[in-house]
Parts: C-alpha cells; sequence; structure tokens
C-alpha cells in the first residue's frame, strides 16, 4: 500500500481524536455488536445453576432438615458471591498488554475497552491541544507505564492532549528525529502544538505545566531538572513546540541514525530561527525527584556505534534535510487503550537514502572514519556540545 493511497483512506484517523467524533461513532458499531454477544452468552448457564440450588434448598425445608438447609443456604451463598457476582458485573477484561502487543506488530486486535474516542475528555477551558509524541522502538514495559501516566498527568492539569506512538518498525537503525518528523505530519492538525517526549521520561512533579508554548519551545525536561543531562543547550527529553514553529525550522534533521546529537542539531535550528527558549521556573524538586528515567542502561543499550563518515557528518548543522523530506511510509494505524488511556499507534517505515547517509545500516560496515579538520569551516555549524562529563551528565539507571 502507498502513502498516498493511505493517507486518502485513514484521513479520519489522522484527526486528533475528539469525544463524540464521526470516526468514534462509525468504528464503535462493531465493537458494541461484538460486545453485546460476549455480555449476553455470559448470561446462557448461570441461572441455571442458581435455580438447581433454589430448588435443592426449598426440598430441604419441606422435609424439615433445617441444620442441612442452613448448610445448603451457606454453600448457595458462596457459590453465589465466587462465581455469579464476578461474572454479572460485565466488566470488559484489561486487555491493554495484548492490544499494544497486537497493534506495535501491525496485527488487528479487537479491545472491549476500546471505544475510539469516546474516553479522550475534552477541556472547554483550554483552547489549545497537544499531540504527543512518542519516537518508539521495542520499549514495550516503559511504554505500559507511560501512557496510562502521562494521560492522567495531562488530565489532572486539564491539558486536551491526543498520544501518538510513532513505531519505527523497518529493520534500519533507531531515528528518533525522522520519527518526530513523520508524526508531526501524521498527526492532526486540530494539535495546534507537539510534545516530542521520551517513552521513558515520566513527569513526576505537578507544577510541571504542559502548557502552550506562546512564545518559544517550552523544554519541560531543563537540565536543571532532568535526571541524566544538565548542559546548558540541551533540549531534549520533553519539548514543547508549536505547529507553526515546528514547520518554521523545517522539524529536524534526518541525518540522525542511532543514539545521540539530533536534539544537539535541533537546538541550533531553534537558535538561527531567534526563537527562545522556555524552560520552567522556581521548581524545587530538583534533578532527582521532578522526573522518574525509567531507563536501566544495561537492558536499553544506547546504539553509540558509528560507521562510514557519520561522525564527520552529523557534527555540523544539516541544511538540506527537515521535514519537507523526511522519507517513509505509513505501515499501519491502530487505535488502542492502554488503562482506558487512548492512544494511536503509527506504524512507521522510514526509508533512507543510502548514499546520502550510509550509516542508517552499520551491519557491512562498523569501522568509522576519522573526522577531517576541514580549513573555513564555520565554527556555528558544529553542533556538538562542550560536555563535562562531571557536572553535566549523570549516571543514572
Ligand atoms: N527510543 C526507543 N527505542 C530505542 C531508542 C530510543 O523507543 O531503541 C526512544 C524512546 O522514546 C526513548 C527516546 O527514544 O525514551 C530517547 O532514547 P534513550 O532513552 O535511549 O536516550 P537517553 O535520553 O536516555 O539518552
Ligand atoms: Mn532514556
Amino acid at each position: 500500500m502507498t502513502s498516498l493511497e493511505y493517507r486518502y483512506d485513514e484521513s479520519k484517523v489522522r484527526k486528533c481524536v475528539r469525544h463524540g467524533s464521526s470516526y468514534g461513532k462509525s468504528k464503535s458499531s462493531n465493537f458494541s455488536s461484538t460486545y453485546t454477544t460476549w455480555k449476553n452468552s455470559d448470561h446462557i448457564q448461570k441461572p441455571s445453576i442458581f435455580s438447581k440450588m433454589t430448588s435443592a434448598f426449598t426440598t430441604m425445608l419441606r422435609i424439615r432438615r433445617s441444620a442441612t438447609a442452613v448448610w445448603v443456604l451457606a454453600l448457595c451463598l458462596f457459590f453465589f458471591i465466587s462465581f455469579y457476582l464476578p461474572s454479572s458485573s460485565n466488566a470488559p477484561c484489561d486487555c491493554s498488554h495484548d492490544a499494544a502487543v497486537a497493534a506495535l506488530s501491525g496485527n488487528a486486535y479487537h479491545d472491549h475497552n476500546m471505544q475510539p474516542g469516546e474516553d479522550s475528555q475534552v477541556f472547554p477551558s483550554d483552547k489549545h491541544k497537544m499531540a504527543l509524541l512518542i519516537p518508539f522502538r521495542d520499549r514495550f514495559e516503559e511504554l505500559l507505564e507511560f501512557v496510562p501516566h502521562i494521560h492522567a498527568f495531562l488530565n489532572t492539569q486539564r491539558k486536551n492532549h491526543h498520544i501518538y506512538i510513532i513505531n519505527q518498525v523497518d529493520n534500519l537503525r533507531f531515528n528518533r528525529a525522522s520519527l518526530l518528523n513523520a508524526g508531526f505530519l501524521e498527526s492532526s492538525v486540530d494539535c495546534d502544538y507537539v510534545a516530542m517526549h521520551d517513552v521513558d521520561l515520566l513527569p513526576m512533579n505537578p507544577a510541571l505545566i504542559y502548557e502552550f508554548p506562546e512564545d518559544g519551545p517550552f523544554h519541560v525536561a531543563a537540565p536543571h531538572l532532568h535526571p541524566r543531562y544538565h548542559y546548558p543547550t540541551f533540549i531534549g527529553g520533553v519539548l514543547l513546540v508549536k505547529r507553526d514553529h515546528f514547520r518554521m525550522v523545517d522539524g529536524l534533521s534526518n541525518k540522525y541514525w542511532g543514539w545521540g546529537l539530533e536534539d544537539d542539531e535541533f537546538f541550533a535550528r531553534l537558535k538561527e530561527a531567534n526563537l527562545s527558549i522556555q524552560r520552567p521556573g522556581n521548581l524545587t524538586s530538583g534533578n532527582k525527584e521532578t522526573f522518574k528515567h525509567i531507563h536501566d542502561r544495561r537492558v536499553r543499550r544506547r546504539d553509540m556505534i558509528k560507521c562510514y563518515n557519520q561522525q564527520e557528518v552529523t557534527r555540523r548543522r544539516d541544511r538540506e534535510t527537515g521535514l519537507s523530506t523526511v522519507q517513509y511510509h505509513v505501515q499501519s494505524i491502530k487505535e488502542i487503550t492502554i488503562q482506558n488511556s487512548p492512544v494511536t499507534i503509527l506504524n512507521i517505515v522510514l526509508e533512507c537514502d543510502k548514499y546520502v547517509t550510509p550509516w542508517c545500516d552499520c551491519t557491512e560496515n562498523v569501522g568509522n572514519v576519522p573526522r577531517s579538520h576541514k580549513k573555513g569551516e564555520k565554527s556555528d555549524d558544529v553542533i556538538v556540545p562542550k560536555l563535562n562529563r562531571k557536572t553535566h551528565i549523570t549516571q543514572d539507571g
């Protein structure tokens, strides 16, 4: 399926799902019919067990064996409480785990909890809406913890929002920046700002307000609050950018395959566009209590391999690629809920031009071409931050 065909068929899916949207209604008719069948089939046998017990009990009374009758009554009560009551509540199973597994692998899944759009709250007091763009691959446990947490956190703030998991499903190296570009294009224009949000970073202090970034990008995970990175130009973790500003700087570079530097290159873009970065002010929770970073570095290894001339190219500002040039197609879109928190999973296949960025696949060549010192290189173009290992990075997790 080409991306063009997909965009046409699924145009409504790309809307930020709103309460009572037509998409939600048309889809939910399917769900309710299955749900009713399931509900009814559950009731078929239960009354017969119950009525058998009642008739046994009345027989006992008729032949005046009251002690036995009391025992039978107790037994009936026991059976009633343990079997009949739980199933009669009609509570759908919590299918979050299976639904998420299926959606991330591109399979269809019927989730009894799911009513697309129905349970995403709308806060009329908030005149804006945020698309949370979560670049993602193989972080399943983190996802199950992140989604319900952030959804509840933002509902408490009464912020209109919708969560998009931008799941990279190709075999290339992870490319956080290109996934954010793709997520931006696939998310709805109903959302007037985006949150570029790591899946493993949970805001813990309710004073972290995910406000519409009117005056310039708002860096929620500021260097003095992030558990790991503390250098002054750091803008990773959680960054809010309004749609116009994201377009204005042409999104992020698509040259960053593997871990690191794509956010530093984005910082250079914002700086060049004279956008000043805002940060939370007087928070007393410091860099240990403000966020929870659910990242075990031995389990979730950062892909720091360099190959071909990757180091040479990626240490400099990219003026060629960005939102306007990102190459990808959408393999599928799934709407699921994780513990009643609605999420859109975008399964994205990124494309790589191996003539431009051969390091999108390092399996053939893991050697690194040492960087050359070019004469006349504009110092402005170097985007690598000067780090003091002791003060700028904490070995968390
Ligand atoms: N990420 C992912 N799968 C990967 C690598 C990264 O989902 O294989 C996403 C995930 O959202 C993660 C973010 O990219 O939180 C940043 O990567 P990571 O946590 O490794 O970087 P850190 O900020 O901890 O150095
Ligand atoms: Mn991390």
